[in-house]
């Protein structure tokens, strides 16, 4: 049985309770884990609040937390396969995916590891005679981090690379869904050897664990991925004690075509905004919008490859899309393609589970596309996040930018069109955290993530993804004190 990891020990959950994680490509019972509760997870926030207070941790030079750091990305190139495999044996992701997570979450480690020790802070000018002022970065404290299960591992290290490399501890809260990366991951940082206390792992479910953590006033930050609803009790329980908090929420992100676009292109590019990961990704170009005068040639290509894509078992190499990751997640597909039926949208492909006996233990569902769409219906403004996808037509390039920015969702979004100067006209009027033109998905550390609007505060990634996890101070140093006499 995999167990919780506090104080440097591995611990069972104090009500003896565990949990089954299942393959959601046949169900089957990979493993069994403990089941923390509201208990555990204050043990685990102590645990990391002593190790903040104790500075044994915060006075380690930056130089050598990098280092540390620099070392789970070595950990990770070298049991890539290992934890690609596991990826992919509790997300039904295919293996090529997985492998591709494992390289751009070491790419993660080895870039917060180079900036630990980088920013030494600044002198200011002061404008007062005879002194100085600097402006430091310090570490918020304990961070509670919460991540999601449709990149387990990956969203973790999005949050846990910069906590550590600035100096903070943590408490890593995995999906219950999905925790045998992260808790994978936590064995190699055992074997690192970080200071006691400094990682701290409690697994369990969002409203026991996630809701302790947001309410716990010992903790200093939390670092939330993953939907609204969550979010926002996530806001209201964290304003007891006024915790910094960072989110990373839902999208419903418009990918526009032009007519002017190359074809082909656009077309491959859409079918892969939406469908890959099953369509279970926060950035998914779900809402397309096509120039009118391209459009019934362009759905009838979409509709014609959609149907191709082959689903099957992640560990299968001609495998395109595995299923989705719960019995749960599939039923509210199907609810949401009923709506999308009920509200006059015209269903073009998909809408049903596959009919391969192969398919029937897994909780597939066929790529889907709805056609006919409009602003108002709630399959164009609510987040699916599955393999469905709604098409609404455009005349001219405002009308284009209007629809595009009618959500309450801003993460991302894409533009694809062969007129240079149109792409960065309507780049610069998305309200979007990421703007694609000409392409769709691509993001690395270098770069910053994180939505407009419902889509999230704050953001992760490059530096300010480490800026995240600081707070800034300013020392002021009096160079010839002498009394100020003002109540002589
Ligand atoms: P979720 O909100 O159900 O759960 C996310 C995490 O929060 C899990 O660990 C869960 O246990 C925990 N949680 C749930 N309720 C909680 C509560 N009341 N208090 C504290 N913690 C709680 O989301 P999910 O279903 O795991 O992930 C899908 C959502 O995540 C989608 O909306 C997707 O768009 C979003 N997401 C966003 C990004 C991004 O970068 N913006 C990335 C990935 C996923």
């Amino acid at each position: 049985m995999k167990k919780m990891y506090m104080n440097s020990e591995w611990i069972e959950a104090v009500s003896g309770k565990t949990r089954s994680i299942i393959n959601p490509y046949n169900q089957e019972v990979v493993a069994t884990v403990t089941e923390g509760n509201e208990e555990d997870t204050r043990i685990a926030i102590a645990s990391a609040r002593r190790a903040f207070d104790n500075g044994e941790w915060t006075s380690t030079p930056a130089h050598e937390r990098g280092k540390l750091v620099h070392k789970i990305a070595e950990m990770i190139e070298r049991n890539k396969e290992e934890l690609g495999e596991l990826e992919t044996l509790n997300t039904g992701k295919t293996l090529i995916e997985s492998r591709d997570d494992m390289d751009g979450i070491a790419e993660v480690f080895r870039y917060y590891a180079g900036l630990a020790d980088k920013d030494g802070g600044e002198v200011i000018a002061s404008p007062l005679p005879n002194s100085q002022s600097k402006v430091v970065r310090e570490p918020v404290g304990v961070c509670a981090l919460i991540s999601p299960w449709n990149y387990p591992l990956l969203q973790a290290s999005w949050k846990i690379a910069p906590a550590l490399a600035a100096g903070n501890t943590i408490v890593m809260k995995p999906s219950s869904i999905t925790p045998l990366t992260t808790i994978r991951i936590t064995e190699l940082m055992d074997e690192i050897g970080f200071p006691k206390g400094v990682i701290n792992l409690v697994l369990g479910s969002g409203n026991s664990v996630g809701g302790e953590l947001a309410r716990n006033p010992d903790v200093d930050l939390i670092s939330f991925t993953g939907g609204s609803e969550a979010g926002r009790s996530i806001m209201q329980a964290a304003s007891g004690n006024f915790k910094k908090i960072s989110m990373e929420l839902g999208g419903k992100n418009p990918n526009i075509v032009f007519a002017d676009a190359d074809f082909e292109t656009a077309v491959d590019q859409a079918l892969n905004a939406v469908f890959f990961h099953a369509g279970q990704v926060c950035s998914a170009g779900a809402r397309l919008l096509v120039e009118d005068s391209i459009h019934d040639k362009f759905v009838d290509a979409l509709v014609e490859r959609a149907k191709r894509i082959k689903l099957g078992n992640g560990f299968d190499e001609s495998t395109q899309s595995g299923p989705l990751t719960t019995a749960e997640h599939r039923n509210s597909i199907e609810r949401y393609v009923e709506i999308g039926k009920e509200e006059g949208a015209k269903l073009v492909v998909g809408g049903k589970r596959p009919e391969d006996l192969e398919l029937q233990k897994g909780f597939f569902y066929l790529p889907t596309i709805f056609t006919d769409c409009t602003s108002e219906m709630h399959i164009v403004q609510e987040e699916a996040f599955g393999p469905v996808m709604t098409v609404e037509r455009f005349r001219t390039e405002e009308e284009a930018i209007k629809l595009a920015n009618d959500t309450i969702y801003g993460l991302a979004g894409a533009v694809f069109t062969n007129d240079g100067a149109r792409g960065e006209r309507v780049a610069s009027r998305l309200r979007m955290g990421t703007v694609w033109i000409n392409d769709y998905h691509p993001y690395f550390v270098q770069a910053p993530w994180g939505g407009y609007k419902q889509s999230g505060i704050g953001r992760e990634l490059s530096k300010i993804g480490l800026e995240e996890y600081t707070e800034v101070k300013h020392i002021y140093r009096n160079l010839s004190p002498e009394p100020v006499n003002w109540f002589k």
